[in-house]
């Protein structure tokens, strides 16, 4: 079951992701560790800007599978993702089905 909305919404949220991954390098950079880097809440809504303050270490855990996304809570779409870890502020889901296969070719 692959829809042409799936694929889009696993798009915009690749494209989110990429924002994060940009922030992360700035943050190793400049070796801001006084405060929690925010980012861009990677759900599959592409007007969606809210911020997300995650633990760097969280954050590279999460980035090593690509079937991983930072969402603000209530943003989560049952058809294209489940829960697997609620923190204070954000969820990460898991892509599941197509959305999953779309994640981890454009990552
Ligand atoms: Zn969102």
């Amino acid at each position: 079951m692959s829809s042409l909305w799936e694929q889009r919404a696993a798009r915009n949220e690749a494209l989110f992701r990429e924002v994060n991954e940009n922030i992360a390098r700035l943050e190793e950079r400049h070796g801001t560790t006084a405060t929690e880097p925010v980012y861009v809440c990677e759900c599959a809504d592409a007007g969606c800007a809210e911020q997300i303050t995650i633990a760097p270490e969280t954050y590279r855990r999460v980035r090593e599978d690509p079937r991983l996304f930072f969402v603000r809570p209530g943003h989560e779409d049952p058809q294209l993702e489940r829960i697997v870890e609620h923190h204070d502020g954000y969820l990460i889901v898991e892509k599941t089905g197509a959305a999953g296969e779309v994640a981890k070719q454009t990552s």
